[in-house]
């Protein structure tokens, strides 16, 4: 038998099982209602609670989902020490005006254990490159999960951030080749007031790293607002770009690609998208910036 909702001591409403959280659905999804969802890692800062917002004005419920998901953590990923902040968490997600956390354990959604769990594949066009080609399985993790929580939330709309652009061209794709009838919404990308994305990882850098970090941003802008000519010329202050950040970090990718289907373009201009990923000691950070 499910549990049943747990009030939680902010006042927000909690869910730990598989069959509580389809009770507590079937019950609000009635003809009237929108059923919004966003689903986090928890750590919980105000990238998604921008999502939250924006859902709640959207919709007549929303559902966060707080659960680590290890099927996207490679063998020496950080799953373990991944930031858990499930207090503060509830209380972001309540004042933000979500209805209910959905936060279960790994049993309850991999109760075979994750070895044994069918898995969602998306396509590799979209996932051998950029995170992917350093993540390998990371995409079929994050697939996999995502079309699970669908499955029980039911929502109507789930958002995503930009912030893990490539993440979001995935879930795009799996829910049109699966025809999903679920609406997914993008979201900004919110950043601190030097320019570095929110991230829950920020909170594993040191002091003399944070003040590093932004140099991330401040290449994706000069990249974004160069005038090249033709593709040599952006290869080269590319090239430039890259030389001048692994003077601090160790940089995977700077790439400049098409928006809709992450090949890499000949050119910047509205349709592309710059993304970059790089380490800062063992901090992994991405980021991105949308050509307007
Ligand atoms: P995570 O908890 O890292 O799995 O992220 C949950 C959701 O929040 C994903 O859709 C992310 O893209 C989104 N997100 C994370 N950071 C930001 C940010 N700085 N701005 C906007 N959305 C974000």
């Amino acid at each position: 038998m499910g549990q049943t909702v747990m009030d939680s001591a902010v006042g927000i409403k909690v869910i730990e099982t598989v069959s509580a959280m389809r009770e507590w659905v079937k019950e609000r999804r009635t003809d009237n209602s929108i059923i919004g969802f966003v689903p986090t890692m928890g750590a919980l800062h105000e990238g998604h609670v921008s999502l939250i917002r924006q859902a709640v004005k959207d919709c007549t419920h929303v559902v966060v989902s707080i659960f680590v998901n290890p099927l996207q953590f490679g063998p020496h990923e950080d799953y373990q020490k991944y930031p858990r902040t499930f207090e503060r968490d509830l209380e972001l997600c309540r004042s933000a005006g979500a209805a209910l956390i959905f936060h279960p354990e790994v049993k309850e959604l991999y109760p075979a254990g994750s070895a044994e769990q069918t898995v969602v594949v998306p396509p590799a066009k979209l996932t051998d490159t950029l995170c992917g080609a350093f993540r390998p399985g990371h995409f079929t993790g994050v697939a996999t999960v995502v079309l699970k929580l669908f499955e029980l939330v039911r929502p109507h709309q789930a958002y995503f951030g930009e912030k893990d652009f490539q993440q979001l061209k995935v879930i795009e794709k799996i829910s049109g080749d699966l025809n999903l009838p679920i609406e997914i919404i993008p979201g900004k990308t919110i950043r601190e007031a030097d320019g570095l994305a929110m991230s829950s990882r920020n909170a594993y850098l040191t002091a003399g790293q944070r003040q590093i970090a932004p140099k991330l941003y401040q290449s994706l802008c000069r990249i974004r607002d160069l005038r090249v000519p033709d593709k040599a010329e952006l290869e080269k202050a590319i090239e430039k770009e890259k030389s001048l950040l692994s003077a601090d970090f160790t940089v995977q990718y700077l790439n400049v690609c098409n928006a809709q289907t992450l090949e890499e373009a000949d050119a910047i201009g509205p349709g592309s998208v710059v993304l970059v990923a790089a380490k800062l000691g063992n901090v992994r950070l991405i980021d991105n910036v949308i050509v307007d």
